[in-house]
């Protein structure tokens, strides 16, 4: 165990002392991965589990196990030696454990689903301090649980995937100029994306000029898993016809697709706070394109961000695992960037009202991208069935609550 706080833990045995020794003093721990969810900022009483020492990745033929602190850049890293590929989320430093525990919307979730749902076991370390395997058949109900129910239910302090073989994707990246319709951008992605191979997964962003590092504008990143740019070519046609579309289709190496997190100017400010909200969506039509563009056109400093589901995402039965609605075909984020003076009180009304109503729609929310603690909102994470069983797992797992730094599922 790492001497400086004993907070760093080398093994799992090392976390199930620290659970228990905050058993015992019926404290709540915190747990951080890759640290970019918003208890890993937060100071907090009880015991903080900074995971980062247990991240070893070992390769077993398709089998992946990956220590509970490893990040997805290190991960694709590894796998693109051995030709094996997850779908993961788009930025190298999150985390592998809250990013897969809250779902994982990465950028070949039509091809293999969420990070979730290549998840095939799990090692936990449980508020009893015991370690604990699950799988399919090895404590089912709590691996279900797992897969969508966020750090509720444990510290996992291993995750086996099944990997999918893959030597390189093929990559089309578009700005989209000021000049273009960004209606009829969002509406020609939309129609493709209705019936497109699942090999194609799309990513709609467009953000503001807020700091060097994050160029401004609309993005449009399309991901094909495998190596073909022709067959990418062709689907993407009516879409890059349009006029302002400019961009091209290359091929690519998985790691090198995905994003490093932009530094800001200033490392010491704090980062502003992204007010809104983000919703998985049945569909995406033409009134909730055209208040996406009017959104992001109102405010300077909204962003508004899209990325396509619908394929391997919607194969997985509702009560297969606790994400959430598995009838959505996209994932939207409408939100304004509050900064002192770009938003007075009377902007910052105006950006909530207008993102609820985006959002107002939804399926549910994904927990992953709501940026605060916010316990009313929990509920409308999940499906209604299945936020019942978590309630259930939640007082057979852990009780006294200890692993409530998290979308807190009430016992
Ligand atoms: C730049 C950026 C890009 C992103 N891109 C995507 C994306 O493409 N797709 C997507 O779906 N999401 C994306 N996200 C959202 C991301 O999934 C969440 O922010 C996630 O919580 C980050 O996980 P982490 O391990 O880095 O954070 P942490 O703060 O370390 O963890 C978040 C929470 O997860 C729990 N947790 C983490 N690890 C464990 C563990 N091993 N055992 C038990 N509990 C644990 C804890 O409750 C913790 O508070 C992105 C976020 C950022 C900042």
């Amino acid at each position: 165990m790492d001497s400086e706080q004993n907070l760093r833990p080398r093994t799992a045995e090392d976390v199930a002392a620290l659970v228990r020794q905050a058993q015992a003093g019926a404290q709540p721990v915190t747990v951080i991965a890759g640290g970019h969810g918003p208890w890993s900022h937060s100071a907090s009483e009880g015991v903080r589990i900074d995971l980062s020492a247990l991240a070893d990745i070992g390769v077993a033929g398709s089998r992946v196990s990956i220590g509970g602190g490893a990040t997805w850049g290190a991960v694709a890293d590894v796998l693109a030696d051995h030709e094996l590929a997850l779908s993961s989320g788009d930025t190298r430093s999150v985390g592998v454990g809250g990013l897969t525990l809250g779902g994982g919307i990465g950028l070949m979730v039509r091809a293999w689903g969420l990070a979730v749902d290549q998840l095939v076991g799990a090692q936990v370390v449980t508020a009893a301090g015991e370690i604990v395997e699950t799988s399919a058949t090895e404590q089912p109900e709590l691996f279900w649980a797992l897969r969508g129910g966020g750090g509720n239910f444990g510290v996992v302090t291993r995750f086996d995937f099944e990997a999918h073989p893959l030597t390189r994707v093929a990559l089309g990246e578009f700005l989209v100029g000021d000049g273009a319709d960004r209606a009829a951008v969002l509406r020609a992605m939309r129609d493709i994306l209705r019936d497109a191979p699942r090999e194609l997964t799309v990513t709609y962003m467009d953000v503001p000029a807020m700091d060097p590092s994050a160029p401004a504008g609309a993005r449009l990143v399309a991901v094909w898993a495998g190596d073909d740019p022709d067959a990418l070519r062709r689907v993407l046609a009516p879409l890059t016809e349009l006029d302002g579309v400019v961009g091209d289709v290359s091929g690519a190496a998985y790691p090198d697709i995905l994003m490093e997190m932009p530094q800001p100017a200033d490392p010491d400010a704090a980062p502003p706070r992204l007010l809104g909200g983000n919703g998985l969506i049945r569909e995406l039509d033409d009134e909730l394109i055209d208040r996406l563009v009017a959104f992001r056109s109102a405010y300077p400093a909204s962003v508004v961000f899209l990325r396509s589901l619908g394929g391997a995402f919607g194969d997985v039965p509702q009560e297969g695992t606790a994400f959430p609605a598995r009838d959505a075909t996209w994932f939207v984020m409408a939100g304004g960037f509050d900064v002192p003076g770009m938003l007075d009180d009377a902007m910052r009304e105006a950006v909530l009202a207008d993102a609820g109503a985006i959002t107002g729609g939804r399926l549910a929310e994904y927990g992953n991208f709501a940026d605060a603690e916010r316990p009313d909102a929990v509920p409308g994470m999940f499906d209604v069935v299945a936020y019942e069983r978590l309630r259930e797992l939640k007082a057979r797992w852990d009780p006294q609550n200890t692993f409530r730094r998290n979308h807190n599922i009430a016992v």
